[in-house]
């Protein structure tokens, strides 16, 4: 299982923090050439990025710092393409080297991805840990712990079902993101030392409510987190 990156101190370590787009170009002639050059950008699902301009169409591998122009490949330099491509990576309009173009499983606006991420949730439908939502089959209470990027109809509960084909969980998506969450009333109850289950749902069977988040990450803070998430029945 794979987590979503949850808390502010869990920087992913491979992927550097973020530039900004200036001082991405680097300075000199290839650097003011790369910010006012007309140049149109199109990233691959390799990860590698298409860059057109007036004098050629060339292909940048960002992650190798590698370009197939000749001002790059014969003469050995940062051109004005590799410089580009990290200009528009810092300003958010193309994904960060090591990361793809994807959609949003709930409503298809498009997110930047890791390569081998299944699925993932925009910035608008993301669930942060410590949110209190309702879940939409009981109406209870729970506290999100974590968004995972598996999809509910590959994640498999103790009897080996994927949290999809789970009767309750008929309505709802298997290609969406699984999002593991605790009752609100087991945080609340002595649980003689245990730590309170943690339950699998497919993301859009949670929905996002107004509760005082704070009061979810206090009640987070005394649940030790379970081995495995099962989903809710
Ligand atoms: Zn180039
Ligand atoms: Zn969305």
């Amino acid at each position: 299982m794979s987590t979503r990156q949850t808390l502010p101190t869990e920087q992913p370590a491979c992927h550097p923090p973020p530039e900004s787009p200036l001082a991405a170009a680097g300075t000199g002639e290839r650097a003011h050439r790369a910010r006012t050059e007309p140049m149109t950008i199109r990233g691959l699902q390799d990860g590698r990025t298409i860059v057109e301009t007036d004098g050629g169409t060339y292909v940048v591998d960002a992650d190798h710092e590698r370009c197939t122009c000749p001002d790059h490949a014969i003469r050995g330099v940062r051109c004005k393409h590799l410089r580009r491509v990290a200009i528009e990576a810092a300003a958010g309009t193309i994904p960060p080297a090591g990361m793809r173009e994807g959609a949003c499983a709930l409503c298809g606006d498009p997110v930047f991805v890791e390569f081998d991420q299944p699925t993932a949730l925009c910035e608008r439908h993301s669930f942060e840990p410590g949110e209190c939502v309702i879940d939409r089959e009981t109406g209870s209470l729970l506290i999100v712990v974590a968004e995972t990027t598996d999809r509910a109809d590959e994640r498999r509960i103790d009897d080996g079902r994927p949290i999809a084909e789970v009767e309750t969980n008929r309505n709802y998506s298997g290609h969406e993101p699984v999002v593991e969450a605790v009752y609100a009333s087991a945080l609340g109850r002595q649980t003689n030392g245990r730590a309170a289950k943690r339950y699998g749902f497919p993301a859009s069977r949670l929905r996002h409510t107004d509760h005082d988040p704070v009061r979810g990450r206090r009640l987070l803070a005394s649940h030790r987190p379970a081995q495995r998430a099962d989903a809710a029945g």
